[in-house]
């Protein structure tokens, strides 16, 4: 049977190990026939992020460090090597000074607040700009968000700031780039264990939290972010842009 994503060349970053919600992403994508890169951060992942790949035949695994516009560019000169073309972007990293994820948001400090917004939603923007080219018959460009974004979650901080701030530029970014049939969405997901979500303080509370309240009365699974990103990415929703997608159990839709 044909894949939804027959044909169709991305790039995913923020895979780091099995539990990463991007490797929940890419492992749908690969089921659905896409040919996918990966990236590393820095040498300390490589070849845990290569291992991964392996798994999935991924060849093309290449390095970027967001935070580089050097690295930026060597990427998608990469890519455009490699592909030829972009049909999809998956956007799933995240960082705060891990100081800044514990005690009150009020003591953040300016060097913290400028990481976090650098490394969580600026990076969004350089990297669509240097995707805008590759993606020449349009193309589909998702990001990870969460609720901390909407509300103040205890712990969260200036991480929410950080993903207002994201939600805000995949507006913007929507708005800029759907004239060229580039769609830009996020997925708000539910929490999940993962090496950065064990950074926020509190966070095994806030799982079964979730979980309590939840309208679905569970938490979230990588492979149900991952299908949900199936369907912004593939031509499934081939009309949505500028969309904030909560893949949370239903959470957000309740008072108390
Ligand atoms: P994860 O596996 O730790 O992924 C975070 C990724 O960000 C890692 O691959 C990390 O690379 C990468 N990263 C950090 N700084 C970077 C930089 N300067 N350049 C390039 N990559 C960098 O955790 P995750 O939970 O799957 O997080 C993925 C996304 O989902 C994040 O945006 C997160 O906020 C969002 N999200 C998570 C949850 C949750 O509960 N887990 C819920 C909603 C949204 P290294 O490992 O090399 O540092």
């Amino acid at each position: 049977m044909a894949g939804l994503m027959d044909g169709k060349k991305g790039v995913v970053l923020g895979v780091t190990n099995k539990r990463s919600i991007a490797w929940g992403i890419t492992q749908v994508l690969r089921a659905e026939g896409a040919e996918v890169a990966l990236t590393y951060q820095g040498k300390r992942v490589e070849e845990s992020v290569r291992t991964l790949a392996a798994e999935l035949d991924i060849s093309v695994v290449l390095p970027c460090d967001v935070t580089e516009d050097a690295q930026i560019d060597a990427l998608f000169a990469a890519l455009g090597e490699r592909f030829g073309k972009l049909d999809f972007l998956v956007h799933s990293i995240a960082f705060a000074p891990k100081e800044a994820l514990e005690g009150e948001f009020v003591n953040t400090s300016r060097e913290a607040f400028r990481i976090a917004l650098d490394v969580s939603a600026y990076s969004l923007v350089a990297l669509a700009r240097g995707a805008r080219p590759l993606m020449k018959d349009g193309g589909s460009i998702v990001t990870l968000t969460y609720y901390g974004a909407e509300k103040a979650v205890p712990g969260y901080n200036v991480m929410g700031v950080a993903k207002s701030a994201l939600e805000s530029a995949v507006r913007y970014l929507a708005s800029d780039l759907g004239p060229e049939g580039i769609r830009v969405n996020a997925i708000s997901a539910g929490p999940v264990n993962t090496v950065a979500a064990r950074g926020i303080s509190g966070f095994t509370s806030m799982l079964k939290l979730h979980a309590e309240r939840a309208p679905l009365r569970r938490n979230v699974t990588q492979l149900e972010v991952g299908q949900a990103a199936l369907y912004l990415l593939s031509d499934l929703g081939s009309a949505v842009t500028g969309e904030v997608l909560h893949v949370d159990a239903g959470y957000h839709a309740m008072g108390m």
